[in-house]
């Protein structure tokens, strides 16, 4: 038996996902974002499971690269755009489409020489302040952009929600407003919805939505499951059982000793640990599936295990499966006792995890 932990991912919760994207944006193309090994569930593997998708987005050159070689087609967008006049070849010979956000890449657009054309989406920032042009420069990039030769006709607008994920932030209302305004006399294709605005903000889907979490069952929204969405788990993390020892009063567990029983109690030892990317700072109480029900965490997550609560009578065996997250325990309570988010988590996980794809 396997002690490495396991990641197995279902493709059919993965296409019943996306499906629900569809359901939600009947209207919209879907721009599936695979950035980050695809959350963590593997870039190539997702990538050839959604074949309802109408394009993918990645946020560096070499992960779409990845996909050309992997034998993608579909478009690919480039969300981080390029970085240097150089990469423009690369971007044309393998169909990369790329963002444009800044004045830099305008002018190497401009002033470098290309046999074909690209195809741009202009990004503006309406609010997020990260990438983007500001709403300012907006009239000067869009009539550049045009009268660029190595540019396609037909650009693209896109701009990116900082608080979709806080139903009825003014913030969020502020920028739809703003990019609505921008876009109201031009007929390009616009994006602007990622999941937290796909599944709260159907006014603003637009001709493309930009889905990432949702496509791996999660919800985006604090305090929700993916269940709540009607979505499924795509991820379920397990390990094994790999040692068991009763303790006594007073005694503790774990480095610095910071779990410490009042009663005579049993203490299981699973096979994972921050080394496999499970998350430190998990604190005690949070839940872990064993064998069929619910134990807690106790003690410090170590490099390659954590110690589970089994109570005063263990009703597992050694080699019993533990899963950390899946379909029987939302990763979304994990990632809230660890104070982090669930795209953390998919995102840490580390080579030393085996994938199964299902
Ligand atoms: N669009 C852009 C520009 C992004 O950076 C991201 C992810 O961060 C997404 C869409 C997808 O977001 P989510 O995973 O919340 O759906």
């Amino acid at each position: 038996m396997s002690r490495r932990p396991v990641a197995q991912i279902n493709l059919a919760a993965l296409r019943h996902n996306l499906q629900r994207v569809q359901h939600l944006a009947p209207a919209s193309k879907i721009l599936a974002v695979l950035k980050a090994n695809a959350y963590g569930h593997g870039l190539v593997q997702v990538a050839q499971a959604l074949t309802g998708a109408d394009a993918f987005a990645v946020a560096r050159i070499d992960e779409a690269l990845a996909l050309r070689t992997a034998g993608i087609v579909k478009p690919i967008v480039l969300l981080e755009g390029f970085y240097e006049a150089a990469e423009l070849p690369i971007l044309l010979a393998n169909n990369l489409q790329t963002i444009v956000h800044n004045e830099l890449q305008l002018q190497a657009l401009e002033q470098t020489e290309l046999e074909g054309q690209l195809k741009v989406w202009l990004k503006i920032d309406t609010g997020m302040h990260r990438l983007g042009i500001a709403p300012q420069q907006f009239n000067e990039f869009y009539r550049r952009l045009w009268q660029c030769p190595t540019v396609q006709p037909g650009i693209r607008l896109m701009s990116h929600f900082c608080c979709a994920d806080m139903p009825g932030s003014a913030k969020t209302g502020q920028q739809l407003a703003q990019f609505q305004q921008l876009c109201a006399d031009k007929a390009e294709q616009r994006s602007l919805a990622n999941s937290a605005a796909i599944i709260c903000l159907p006014q603003s889907h637009g001709d493309w939505v930009r889905p990432g979490l949702m496509l791996h069952g999660i919800s985006p929204l604090p305090d929700q499951q993916g269940q709540h969405h009607q979505l499924q788990p795509v991820m379920r993390l397990s390990s094994r059982l790999i040692a068991m020892r009763k303790i006594q009063p007073g005694d503790t567990v774990g480095y610095g000793a910071n779990w410490q029983t009042e009663k005579a109690t049993w203490v299981g030892v699973i096979a994972i640990g921050y080394g496999d990317g499970y998350p430190r700072h998990a604190v005690n109480g949070t839940p872990v599936w064993l064998a069929g029900r619910e134990v807690q965490l106790i003690g410090r997550v170590s490099m390659d295990m954590i110690t589970v609560n089994l109570g005063p009578e263990p009703m597992e065996s050694i080699g019993a499966e533990a899963v950390l997250w899946g379909p029987e325990l939302a990763i979304e309570r994990v990632a809230h006792c660890a104070d982090t988010i669930p795209y953390e988590l998919l995102c840490n996980i580390t080579p030393r995890v085996d994938y199964q794809y299902l």
